[in-house]
């Protein structure tokens, strides 16, 4: 299969920085839709993929799903996009389409295992897929999404990720108008929570570990903010939320959060991957019927979605664009909870 070689910013292992590095694109073929990207977000995963956090990261890696961008070619059966329109792709480049889960819209939960945009199995080029982190992306048009026009671009990026993820869940429990949402974590992932289910019409209290990150979060639409550090701010709201969307990328004791939750209440892990610990105490989930759940992005017709739904309410991700060369200094940001809120690529910066 022909390709073209373009520039990328990759790492080579756990333990070196980012840089420029060459990779390959295929030519677009019959269904495919070729972009220049514009703008590319940067989600914490990219940083877990990167150091091999989760294991499994195939080097060298090109981190970036969060994609916005011009599309520059389409191959001939491509009915859904035009050259020159803006487009957008998310976490996923591929799935089997043919499995129960790809059936009902849910490609996340593929049976056959979804294509992730980076680290995933390339069924065309026999390699790992690379990312956003790229000056182009070559994807099938199921796979792409359309940009609402009235939107700004940079800022339209994290939701490809971190909306998709937060919104994925709020529809599936039903947030709506009077629903009570918390959220823990103020970062990517939290502040389009709070943003989206505020949009939704619930009420949303932030759990933060960060006491100066109040202020920004009564602004993003928080109603309340509780410090998760404080006893006596914790028991202040034992028993109030319908649902709570955990962020927190490491392990933490999710127990105090079960005692915050309404009977029938869930709590749904989006941030961290692995055995929880200290042990889940099951007593109050058994005494109130409630739940412990996890979630994962969200399917490419619940992606455009959200995207029409963020047209509407004029929800966009709160952005600091870094030139591709400050990925590095971003991510040790990143690990110290300095983020506010997403980091996006100007993705110009790749051409200097
Ligand atoms: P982020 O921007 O770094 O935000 C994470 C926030 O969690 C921080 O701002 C901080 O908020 C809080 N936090 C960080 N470390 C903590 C710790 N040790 N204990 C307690 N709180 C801590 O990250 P993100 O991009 O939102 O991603 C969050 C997680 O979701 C990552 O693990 C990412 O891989 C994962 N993710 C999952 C999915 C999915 O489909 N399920 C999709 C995308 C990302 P405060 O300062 O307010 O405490
Ligand atoms: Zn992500």
């Amino acid at each position: 299969m022909s390709t073209t070689t373009i520039k990328a910013f990759g790492t080579q292992s756990p333990k070196d920085d980012l840089k420029e590095i060459k990779i390959e694109r295929r030519a677009v073929t019959a269904n495919d839709i070729e972009i220049e990207i514009l703008y590319c977000g940067v989600c914490h995963s990219d940083l877990h993929t990167a150091r091999n956090d989760w294991g499994g990261t195939v080097y060298p890696a090109v981190p970036g799903h969060e994609i916005v961008g011009k599309v520059t070619s389409i191959g001939a059966g491509v009915t859904k996009i035009k050259v020159g329109d803006y487009a957008a792709v998310g976490c996923l480049v591929d799935s089997c389409r043919t499995c129960a889960s790809c059936k009902e819209d849910l490609e996340q939960y593929c049976l056959n295992g979804f294509v992730g945009t980076y680290n995933g199995k390339d069924k065309h080029l026999g390699t790992q897929t690379f990312g956003g982190y790229s000056e182009k992306v070559v994807v099938d048009e199921h796979f792409v999404l359309k940009v609402p026009a009235n939107l700004n671009l940079a800022a339209t990026a994290p939701l490809l990720c971190a909306g998709i993820t937060t919104w994925s869940p709020l529809k599936h429990w039903k947030v709506g108008k009077g629903s009570k949402v918390a959220v823990v974590g103020l970062g990517g992932l939290g502040h389009m929570a709070i943003k989206l289910a505020k949009g939704l019409g619930a009420e949303v209290t932030l759990f933060s570990r960060t006491p100066s990150k109040t202020k920004d979060a009564m602004e993003l639409g928080a109603d309340a903010v509780v410090i998760s550090s404080e006893e006596k701010q914790m028991s202040e709201v034992k028993g109030k939320f319908d649902l709570i969307i955990d962020t927190v990328p490491y392990v933490h004791d999710v127990n105090p959060y079960i005692a915050t939750l309404s009977v029938s209440g869930t709590l749904v892990l989006v941030g961290y991957l692995g055995p929880l610990e200290p042990i889940i105490n099951t007593v109050p989930m058994i005494l109130g019927r409630k739940s412990i759940a996890g979630s994962l992005i969200g399917g490419i017709a619940e992606t455009q979605q959200m995207l029409d739904f963020c047209g509407e309410h004029n929800i966009v991700s709160e952005i600091e664009i870094i030139d591709m060369q400050d990925i590095n200094a971003a991510y040790e940001r990143m690990l110290k909870s300095d983020v506010r809120y997403r980091f996006v690529i100007d993705m110009a910066s790749l051409k200097k």
